[in-house]
């Protein structure tokens, strides 16, 4: 019987940010074991248990199998099943009749983190119905860490973990649990292993402390006030890369007097972080080469998400470790369709102007649309309205801040289309719901357009169910009903094609070899420079001006003032079983995390009466929410770390699936955003608790 299973290579997708290669057991198109792939680039035969469960989504009894169109009210759960003919011809003729009214603008097109092909399908979708706004949450991840650095130094300074470093500094990483976008943990557990030391920033106590020397526990939200006491002691103590900043850098001078007044123990009183352990830790940082920053999405949850990035890219820069082995690097792509061909920017020349975020001055080159400015234009019409938004692999009910003001929001759209796996709490909210193809049930690319410098190949292991379409497809045959045929497809696949073939290969021929990866090149700015206006690493923004920036990084305050009526910090953080808001409807996870756990250090437990297991209220000024106390000394007795992402599946359709309950984003505000990327605040938030 074992010789009837056939075994496949692909890579692991849509369960986090990661790319682990995978070993598939299929037999009789079904997939009956699963792991780790020992040849993985990424991952070297490791698998998380996320990975494990991830075949469970194909088989799993709730799974959406047929297109179905609304027969109730908005949200009220009654269904009609209809055809993909019917349903392609609603979806058109709806976003059709909105853009006669209101412009191919008034529809905007949404995504989650599929991190695959159909990512920059729904770009191209969007630029060539004519609207310039893609919804993402890309705010609050990867954006603010990417385009900060090309403003800075030209390029998306990636931690470069194939190369041997002295240090890797993990800040708000915590990697062991949620893997990293194009990052896996077994690459850094590598590192230590052969003596690299660890120094983790982190609010909690993560697994990693325990392999760490340093471990840095801040007061969450205060991440650019620490980096800029890093810069203060390095350059205060002369223990900047001379040479490098001499040659490469633009603005030294104005930088090292700027931080001069972020001194140890004015940042302490900000950080709760002890003026020697800063001192120390920054030692150890400038002092060992090469070294690398392992930054995690968390520093971008936070209105000032800009200073800490570029004070971020500061200390990599002053301390010799860009674009070096071993530190954080300029990835190369190696030979495959650009961008910017792939998703026909060139029919849309005006949208960086016609964008909605345009109105709210936000950088350039951020190019998809913040979700709160996307709210603001359903519900003020600013700059302009938005009536229609076709969504895929997203749940914005969940993950956008403020879901009081998201639900509104969505009841005031004109026309709403969801494509996803499951019904959920926002496809609950849509007109037209489109059963998808699960990752296994489809050829696709891993980490194309994300900029570190490889794709991987995911070719499907299973068919689909017969009715459940890959989001290429649905937006294929979508584009031909709402946009000149001649730029869709045939067949769907030959995206696949038009990605690999100008390395002149085949995407057969790029399965056969699993990823591509482009040239490891450092230090290209030997030869050309950097990428900047001054080419140079430029500290100091020589377009601060002109295009409204800080010109040096700066810590203008807490994202919160304290309130003595809020008395404690609320952060939150997510599971190491679920993406997001996903998979709380995997058995097989659910039993290893079946509740929303808010963590509570037994010292404030006890003040508040409350014992492990209670329901807590956990209260902010934006709203209440209610999780189970985890009674820990994970976290400091003045922050409380509640659970990102929950919702019951289990519960009734006409209720949102329980959406209210324990969503943590009933406790945050879209409210006061940062004005570079539009970023609401979501890990220092004001609370209170007490127990039901
Ligand atoms: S770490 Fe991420 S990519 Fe790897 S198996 Fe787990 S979910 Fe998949």
């Amino acid at each position: 019987m074992k010789d009837d299973v056939r075994w496949v290579k692909t890579h692991c997708a849509r369960m986090d940010h990661g790319g682990c290669a995978l070993l598939v057991g299929v037999k009789d198109n079904k997939i009956v074991s699963i792991k780790g792939d020992p040849d993985g680039f990424l991952n070297k035969g490791y698998i998380c248990p996320k990975g494990v469960a991830s075949p469970d989504r194909l088989t799993h009894s709730d799974r959406l199998k047929h297109p179905l169109k609304r027969a109730g009210k908005r949200g009220e759960g009654k269904w009609k099943q209809i055809s993909w003919q019917e349903a392609l011809s609603e979806i058109a003729q709806n976003l059709n009749k909105i853009k006669e009214k209101y412009g191919a603008k008034g529809v905007a097109f949404g995504v989650g983190m599929p991190k695959g092909l159909e990512h920059f399908v729904l770009i191209r979708l969007a630029n060539i119905f004519g609207s310039p706004n893609v919804i993402s949450s890309q705010d609050v991840c990867h954006a603010p860490r990417e385009i900060t650095g090309v403003h800075t130094c030209g390029f998306y300074p990636v931690a470069n973990l194939h190369h041997k470093s002295k240090l890797v500094l993990l800040w708000a990483s915590n990697i062991t649990s949620t893997n990293e976008e194009g990052e896996i943990s077994s690459m850094l557990l590598e590192q230590l292993k052969h003596g690299a030391e660890l120094i983790v920033v982190d609010p909690r106590k993560i697994d990693l402390v325990k392999k760490s020397k340093k471990w840095l526990q801040l007061r969450p939200g205060t991440d650019h006030a620490l980096a800029l006491g890093f810069l203060n002691v390095i350059i205060e103590e002369s223990l900047y890369d001379k040479d490098f900043v001499e040659n490469w850098t633009y603005g030294f001078e104005d930088l090292a007097e700027h931080v001069k007044k972020y001194t140890p123990e004015k940042i302490s009183e900000i950080t709760w972080v002890s003026p020697d352990q800063i001192r120390a830790s920054a030692r150890l940082y400038a002092t060992s080469k090469p070294a690398v920053i392992q930054w995690g999405n968390p520093i971008e949850h936070n209105i000032y998400t800009f200073d800490t990035t570029r004070a971020l890219i500061c200390l990599m820069a002053v301390c010799g470790n860009l674009d070096v082995p071993g530190g954080n690097v300029h990835a190369k792509d190696p030979k495959i369709m650009g961008l910017g061909q792939f998703v026909r920017s060139d029919l849309i020349p005006d949208k960086r102007k016609e964008m909605i975020s345009a109105y709210h001055g936000v950088i350039p080159r951020l190019m998809t649309i913040a979700p709160s400015f996307f709210k603001k234009a359903i519900l003020e019409g600013v700059p302009y309205p938005i009536k229609g938004f076709y969504a895929m692999c997203a749940n914005p009910m969940l993950s956008y801040a403020d879901s009081r003001q998201t639900y509104e929001a969505f009841m005031n759209l004109d026309f709403i289309a969801v494509a996803d796996l499951f019904m959920t709490p926002t496809a609950a909210m849509a007109d037209i719901v489109l059963p998808v193809a699960s990752q296994f049930e489809m050829d696709d690319i891993g980490h194309y357009g994300l900029g570190h410098g490889f794709i991987l190949a995911r070719p499907k292991v299973v068919d689909p169910p017969e009715e459940c379409w890959p989001d290429i497809k649905i937006m294929n045959e979508l584009g031909k009903r709402i946009s000149p045929a001649e730029y869709w497809h045939n067949d769907y696949s030959q995206f696949l094609e038009d990605v690999v073939n100008p390395g002149d290969l085949t995407y057969s021929q790029f399965v056969e070899k699993g990823y591509l990866k482009g040239p490891d090149r450092f230090k290209l700015y030997e030869e050309k420079g950097f990428r900047t206006p001054t080419g140079k690493v430029e500290l100091k923004l020589s377009t601060a001006g002109k295009f409204n920036l800080s010109p040096l990084p700066t810590f203008t305050g807490l994202p919160e003032e304290d309130d003595p009526e809020y008395p404690l910090v609320l952060t939150n953080s997510k599971s190491q079983y679920y993406l997001h808001s996903s998979y709380r409807w995997i058995k097989r996870l659910r039993e290893k995390r079946p509740e929303p756990k808010a963590e509570i250090h037994p010292h404030t437990a006890l003040q508040y009466g409350i014992k492990e297991g209670d329901e807590v209220i956990i209260e902010t000024r934006y709203g209440k929410i209610t999780q189970i106390a985890h009674c820990t000394d994970i976290v400091d007795p003045r922050v409380i770390n509640a659970s990102h992402g929950w919702w019951f599946p289990e519960e009734e359709a006409e209720s949102l699936y329980g959406w209210k309950k324990s969503n943590f984003n009933f406790l945050t505000s879209a409210e006061k955003l940062g004005k570079e990327f539009g970023t609401p605040n979501l890990k220092a938030i004001g609370c209170k608790i007490s127990r039901k």
